[in-house]
């Protein structure tokens, strides 16, 4: 029988363990703080922004919206960023995204204070991960490593492979489990023959975007399948990039959609938070 790895479960005992944490240095009089700004009304980023807010008031972190028109420029938003970043009681900045097409994303993270970047985009935290430095990690990812080590599943000489290589998922899991002395291969939708090289995975990582791609074919018995995807199928239910059903009974451990990864990006949010106010 395979273990579903419950991400709801490990988010809120994450969540849990920083509402101490946060209890602790409010006795100190540190607030922990965290900026969310929205620009625009994109209605999946209000969703998101929400759940963003509704964490920050579980964990009891304070958190200060600013929701912004879709006409707002560049220069209004670096602006207020750069206003965010000297103000000692702010310790997080997150900008969602996407942005409306009239501003750069990329200038808009360099923007922010690396000391800040509780999304873990800007390129020094990125540097950082990658030279094996301490530094704000990029949630998703960070929230996989939770799930695999709170469920004792070492990474210590496995075979890893993660599909996908974007910058927000991909690329940071690949450098975290280098970091956790996996052997790590990295596929995208280049990759010649990718059943071959997934079916060598002890630890398959999957963030493709594309609903129920991985099936039985790409899987080896007894692997560890963890499934970033989310979608909506046509009956409006969640679905990941793996198809569960198809894999369930050849995997050892499987993520399901909804209640995986999912909910662990926004614990590690809260958690990047925490790690700031410390600094
Ligand atoms: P992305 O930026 O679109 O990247 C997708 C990656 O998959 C790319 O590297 C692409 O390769 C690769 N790919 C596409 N088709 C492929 C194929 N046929 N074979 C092998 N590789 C293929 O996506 P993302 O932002 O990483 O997100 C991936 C999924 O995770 C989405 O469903 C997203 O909604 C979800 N997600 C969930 C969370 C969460 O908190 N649960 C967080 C982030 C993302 P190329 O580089 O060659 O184009």
């Amino acid at each position: 029988m395979a273990t579903i790895i419950d991400g709801k479960k490990i988010s809120t005992e994450i969540k849990d363990e920083l509402k101490e944490q946060v209890k602790i240095l409010k006795e100190k009089n540190i607030e922990v703080c965290l900026c969310v700004i929205q620009v625009g009304a994109d209605p999946a980023s209000t969703i998101y922004v929400n759940n963003k807010k509704k964490a920050c008031e579980y964990v009891g972190i304070k958190s200060l919206s600013y929701e912004l028109g879709e006409d707002t420029s560049q220069d209004e938003l670096l602006e207020l960023i750069n206003k965010l970043n000297k103000q000692n009681d702010v310790h997080g900045i997150l900008v969602q995204l996407p942005l409306p097409k009239h501003i750069d994303e990329d200038k808009i993270i360099d923007a922010i204070s690396p000391n800040k970047d509780v999304d873990g985009f800007h390129p020094q935290s990125v540097g950082r991960l990658s030279i094996g430095k301490k530094g704000f990690v990029s949630c998703t990812p960070a929230g996989i490593v939770q799930l695999l080590k709170r469920y004792n599943i070492s990474m210590e000489g496995k075979e890893c492979v993660v599909v996908g290589r974007s910058n927000i998922v991909g690329k940071p899991m690949a450098m975290l489990m280098l970091r956790e002395n996996a052997t790590v291969t990295v596929c995208h939708s280049r990759t010649k023959n990718l059943s071959e090289v997934t079916r060598r995975a002890d630890i398959l990582i999957v963030a493709i975007g594309k609903p129920k791609f991985i099936t039985n074919e790409h899987v080896k018995e007894g692997a560890v399948v963890i499934d970033v995807g989310m979608h909506r199928n046509e009956n409006k239910k969640l679905c990941g990039d793996v198809d569960y059903d198809e894999v369930i009974d050849k995997v050892s451990a499987i993520t399901p959609v909804p209640g995986g990864v999912g909910p662990m990006t926004i614990a590690m949010l809260m958690y990047n938070c925490v790690e700031s106010a410390l600094m």
